[in-house]
């Protein structure tokens, strides 16, 4: 065993080079001042680079083709098995077209900060040409099973993901919630959002949003809660797990359910066995799906139920007495379930949100093999919109612009959402079968049990499984958006009465 443990010292030695990295990336989102961002980028191109030679180095390549040949299980198989996944993929890449992707895509997002606010497509979209040509090379380089570039893309995100079971997936939930979006919408019955977007003191929502963060399992001595523009997780080394979010005193919307989001990202950083395993795939996440998955279930099927908000609402109304002055208990479960179309993803709601995605999915598969054309992205965008919200896209910004993923050459992760949204409804059906109801659990402030369902069904593997294979061995059943339609069909019954 010699072999593996010099290699696990190596991987570990990389993940903690890794870790440095990430430490410098959120400090730059949330820390760092406008002159030291230019040697920011300096800092984490060097460590960038130290972390990539060493783990391509051809040491690494022999040990692994050393202890491929042996017979290995448990634990040391995933090791190995994960470990040569991702050396094959980093080595295949030559190191030009890595650092040509790096700079491209650096320069494509600075281009569409500037197109979006001009609201100007044409600014963008000679970057798209170039960013898509160059993950077409990468995808080449990597190539897949199927032959298909997406499907190589695809696969950093979502090991095992192709673009054959994605769209048999989509075709299967486009048109279920395509139908009930369209009863929803024509129930005639709205909610009150409107109470969401009184006064609220940022000062009062963070207090409120910690508390909650705290009650849910958020270990605060191993993580923080920040302040940045865009929210994000980072699961920085063992012990160190931080969120952010960010704080709008005009609107209650956003910062708690970013925090509850965020939450559920770090809740599954800390459950993952970093104190045995860190720097390996036994202690990282399954996929982006899986990770999603965590988020969307404490956001969506625990952070806006009844039970969760009989909890809550009572300290809701003592920290905001002005704003819920008039609000009832039912306003106010309307309120934070309100469903309608927005032409933004990041704004929409639990019931159109996919669709939004769906389109998205579609778009980007078709931009990718070169048979939608750049030019006609408006377009089609616009087309496709109108067919699924029925709403007519009033310029590019709210349309195809709105996005940072594409410009960051993102191509094959927004599906990813979705499949976290599936797999969260999913998850949380199963935990119920395994614990009985948990609504008067959480009720009561009680999350320990399901955060426990969920350490040990999903946390507790890390990379082990791939995210079907979790959701089968979790749930008894293959992934299907079955339970999120069960889900969304019982809202639609209370809030809009279809
Ligand atoms: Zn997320």
């Amino acid at each position: 065993m010699a072999t593996l443990d010099a290699l696990v010292t190596e991987l570990k030695e990389i993940a903690t080079l890794g870790s440095i990295g990430g430490l410098l990336g959120w400090d730059e989102q949330v820390l760092l001042q406008p002159k030291g961002v230019e040697f920011r980028s300096q800092q984490a191109a060097l460590i960038a680079r130290m972390t990539h030679e060493r783990f391509t180095s051809k040491q690494i390549g022999d040990w692994l083709g050393e202890l491929l040949g042996d017979k290995l299980d448990g634990d040391a198989a995933v090791v190995v098995r994960e470990a040569k996944r991702d050396y094959d993929r980093a080595t295949k890449l030559p190191t030009s077209l890595v650092e040509e992707i790096s700079r491209t895509t650096t320069l494509a997002q600075a281009a569409w900060v500037e197109a979006r606010k001009a609201n100007d497509y044409a600014r963008f979209s000679p970057w798209l040409i170039k960013v898509l040509d160059l993950r077409r090379q990468e995808a080449a380089c990597i190539g897949s099973p199927s032959g298909n570039a997406y499907d190589a893309l695809l696969d950093q995100y979502e090991p095992g993901e192709t673009v054959a079971s994605l769209v048999t997936l989509f075709d299967d939930l486009k048109p279920r919630l395509a139908k009930l979006v369209e009863k929803i919408l024509t129930s005639g019955k709205r909610s009150p959002a409107e109470i969401l977007r009184r006064d609220y003191p940022s000062e009062k929502q963070q207090a409120l949003s910690k508390f909650a963060a705290e009650k849910i399992g958020y270990d605060f001595a191993a993580g923080r809660i920040d302040v940045s523009v865009h929210p994000f997780c980072s699961g920085i080394a063992p012990g160190d797990t931080r969120i952010t979010t960010r704080y709008n005193p005009n609107y209650f919307g956003d910062a708690l359910f970013g925090v509850l989001h965020e939450t559920g990202h770090a809740l599954y950083e800390q459950g993952l066995p970093k104190d045995q395993h860190f720097g390996t795939a036994l202690a990282e996440a399954a996929s982006l799906g899986v990770h999603e998955s965590q988020s969307r279930l404490w956001e969506n099927l625990v952070g806006r139920s009844a039970a969760f908000w009989k909890w809550l609402l009572p300290k809701t109304r003592e920290t905001f007495p002005g704003a819920l002055a008039d609000v009832s208990d039912e306003q106010w479960l309307a309120a934070v379930n309100d469903v309608r179309p927005t032409f933004i993803r990041v704004d929409s709601d639990e019931a159109t949100y996919n669709l939004h995605i769906a389109l998205r999915f579609d778009l980007e598969r078709k931009m990718l093999s070169g048979e939608l054309e750049v030019a006609a992205i408006p377009t089609v965008w616009n087309e496709t919109f109108k067919q699924y919200f029925g709403l007519d896209v009033p310029d590019a910004a709210r349309g195809c612009l709105q996005d940072v993923h594409w410009s960051a050459g993102l191509i094959g992760y927004f599906p990813t959402y979705t499949l976290g949204n599936l797999l969260a409804a999913q998850l949380y059906e199963a935990a119920e079968r395994d614990l009985g109801n948990l609504d008067d659990r959480h009720a009561a402030g009680e999350f320990a049990p399901l955060l426990g369902w969920l350490r040990t069904n999903v946390h507790h593997h890390g990379r082990r499984f791939s995210g079907r294979q979790l959701c089968e061995r979790a749930t008894g059943s293959p992934l299907s958006a079955d339970a999120l339609m069960r889900h969304l069909e019982r809202k639609a019954a209370k809030f809009h009465g279809v």
